[in-house]
């Protein structure tokens, strides 16, 4: 789809795309493969009667720049699935970034090299099975904090983990390998609706942690409140002594402005024009200086995941991690939960690489699987009640990029830099954000040459995530064949704020000096300065936003209902003896921040109680 521009190679001629593509879509699970086909089979076939891969470079120019501007919904998503794909195989090509400027080297302020985390033990899972106090399934967020809880508290806590491990001496080399061993799904875990929502979570010793932006906040006190008053959540209030260990232990620190990189100070220096609140984000990764490549995971760790922060900590107190297992489904004896079969190895078993392996666990067991992967082994599990995997809540978002005349270098700076919270009542958070080409390129405006030359610009670009605490739910479930599978249904009323959301981050962009912005709607194109007031008098249906969404959440709530929540208040599932969840999965509602911290101080809480009941 990139013909070749003065600056910038010929896809597949001079550049091998579909190559590298066909390599990466093999770690997708079969479910994804097919669906995936399908759309790129439709979007070959839609020249009909000609294919569009037997087009020539000028009539393949021109068939995209008609989809481009066509008013067919089915037009916009096959173009965008096609600019996804191509555009990934196309901007990971080491030439393509030398000839763009992109130069990604991680790095601390003062140069040095963060110092060594700690050991996690031997990870190979040893003969059939084994047994604990504690099993927990899945160790990001939650199942990191509530091992070095549990286990400090003297308890002997295994932890298991679908992923493979990978830290700054192993971290995969090529971006496209990163995505695929990295990711669940290579990162195409999709919501289905209208419009379907790409929401990537990771699959790895420390879980999404490991290759998210670092961005610490603490859930607001509104959020608190409602958690308290209307689910029963009456420990919401006093998370405090959590969330100041964990900011502590993980260092969490302010970027101070000269940090942030451009892209940062440009969203600065546009909010305070136009007198909006915000300020610098607070980050977990110290005096990291560079360069916008968190996604990859960070080449030298600055950023403190729970691979080498919280699991570290359990293993030194004694905790056993297991890499590459994967949870299949609880053991229940007399209405208590007593271990889970597991398989152990990697591959899908097909050619015998994995084996069962089964734990016991004598005191309870904590499932942090994610807000997908807790629901999923629940239902498979046949436990968690009608309520398990309702509620998924996502925090909607979009990039809203903006061309400058000035050089931005948006990967020479912390990926996610600066927030606005102006807009609260409205739901909504601006970050500056700034992803790395291959996560943001597709959005860039323009197909074939005019695609190419927005990528060849893309030292010019600055970026602003817009993000809402909605009130749309989706649901996590699972096929027949037991894989997983997730919709969501965006309101209208959402899709209304989320595009009062573009706004804003583009009249951020405007003030601060933006030539024009990308609203991410296909229908409203390019925006220029003066066309603000159009685009916020157009109404857009919800099925033309074009979304991503990073954080899950809310699939087995806490709620005091019983008819409304799957676990009671103390993260116990209701029906069972003995098993806990422990991570994203338990917010009674959409947290209205990044919530990695706040699943952290929900963990401890939730491990605080097992602990004292073991003790008892
Ligand atoms: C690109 C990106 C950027 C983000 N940036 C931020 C940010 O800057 N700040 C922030 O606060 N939040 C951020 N988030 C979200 C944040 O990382 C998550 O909300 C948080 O990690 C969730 O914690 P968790 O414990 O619920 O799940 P996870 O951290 O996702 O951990 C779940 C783990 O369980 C494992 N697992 C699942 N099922 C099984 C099974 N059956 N058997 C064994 N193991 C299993 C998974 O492999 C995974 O490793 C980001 C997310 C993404 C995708
Ligand atoms: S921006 Fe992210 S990847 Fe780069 S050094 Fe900082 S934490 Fe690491």
């Amino acid at each position: 789809m990139g013909p070749g521009i003065d600056g910038l190679p010929a896809a597949e001629r001079d550049v091998d795309v579909s190559g590298p593509v066909a390599e990466f879509l093999g770690s997708v699970s079969p479910r994804v493969l097919t669906r995936l086909r399908l759309g790129l089979r439709a979007f070959e076939w839609l020249p009909f009667p000609w294919r569009f891969s037997h087009l020539d470079d000028e009539a393949r120019d021109e068939f995209l720049r008609r989809m481009e501007g066509s008013s067919f919904r089915l037009h916009h998503e096959l173009l965008l699935m096609a600019k996804v794909f191509s555009t990934l195989g196309y901007s990971v090509d080491p030439e393509v970034e030398r000839r763009i400027g992109v130069e990604i080297s991680c790095r601390l302020a003062d140069g040095t090299l963060p110092e060594p985390a700690g050991t996690l033990g031997e990870m190979t899972p040893p003969g059939e099975g084994e047994e604990c106090d504690v099993a927990i399934v899945g160790s990001g967020a939650g199942g990191a904090a509530a091992a070095a809880a549990l286990a400090e508290a003297g308890l002997d806590v295994l932890v298991l983990e679908a992923g493979g491990h990978y830290d700054r001496d192993s971290y995969p080399e090529g971006r496209l390998e990163a995505i695929a061993e990295l990711y669940r799904d290579a990162g195409l875990t999709i919501a289905e609706g209208n419009p379907p929502i790409p929401i990537p979570v990771a699959r790895m010793v420390g879980g999404t942690t490991v290759i998210n932006s670092g961005t610490c906040f603490r859930a607001p006190a509104e959020v608190l409140d409602e958690w308290r008053d209307e689910h029963g959540v009456g420990w919401a209030h006093d998370l405090d002594p959590y969330f100041v260990e964990a900011e502590e232990f993980l260092r969490v620190t302010a970027l101070d402005p000269e940090r942030m990189g451009r892209n940062g100070q440009l969203a600065m220096e546009g909010a305070a024009a136009i007198g909006a609140s915000g300020g610098p984000i607070s980050r977990n990764a110290g005096s990291c200086v560079q360069c916008s490549s968190c996604p990859y995971g960070c080449e030298i760790d600055a950023k403190r995941g729970m691979h080498v922060s919280y699991l570290p900590r359990a293993v030194a107190a004694g905790a056993r991690v297991r890499a590459g297992v994967e949870a299949r489904r609880l053991l229940v004896e007399d209405s208590r939960t007593v271990g889970i079969e597991c398989l152990a190895g990697h591959g899908d078993g097909a050619g015998g690489s994995r084996r069962p392996y089964t734990v016991r666990a004598k005191r309870a067991t904590i499932v942090a699987g994610g807000a997908f992967g807790t629901p999923e082994l629940l239902i498979r599990s046949g436990l968690g009640g009608p309520q398990v995997g309702r509620n998924l809540h996502i925090h909607p978002a979009c990039w809203v990029g903006a061309r400058y005349e000035e050089d931005v270098s948006g990967w020479e700076g912390v990926m996610q830099s600066y927030y606005v919270d102006e807009w609260e009542s409205e739901r909504i958070l601006l970050e500056a954000t700034f992803t790395p080409l291959a996560f943001g390129g597709a959005w860039l405006p323009g197909t074939g040459r005019r695609h190419q030359e927005s990528m060849l610009n893309f030292g010019h670009i600055a970026s602003i995530g817009v993000q809402l605490a909605d009130r749309s739910r989706g649901r996590v479930g699972t096929m027949g064949d037991g894989s997983l599978k997730a919709g969501y249904r965006l309101t209208d009323d959402d899709a209304r704020r989320l595009a009062f959301g573009i706004a804003r981050a583009a009249e951020i962009h405007f003030a601060a000096g933006a030539r024009e912005v990308y609203p991410n709607i296909a229908r409203a194109g390019v925006l220029r300065p003066g066309d603000l007031a159009g685009f916020e008098a157009t109404r857009f249906k919800a099925s033309e936003l074009r979304l991503e969404a990073f954080h899950p959440m809310g699939t087995a709530r806490i709620s005091a209902d019983e008819g409304a929540g799957v676990c009671d208040e103390r993260g116990a599932v209701r029906g069972v003896e003995g098993l806990y969840v422990a991570d994203a999965s338990l917010f009674p509602s959409a947290a209205r921040v990044n919530p990695m911290m706040t699943v952290i101080a929900f963990a401890k809480q939730v491990a605080a109680g097992i602990a004292e009941r073991a003790a008892a």
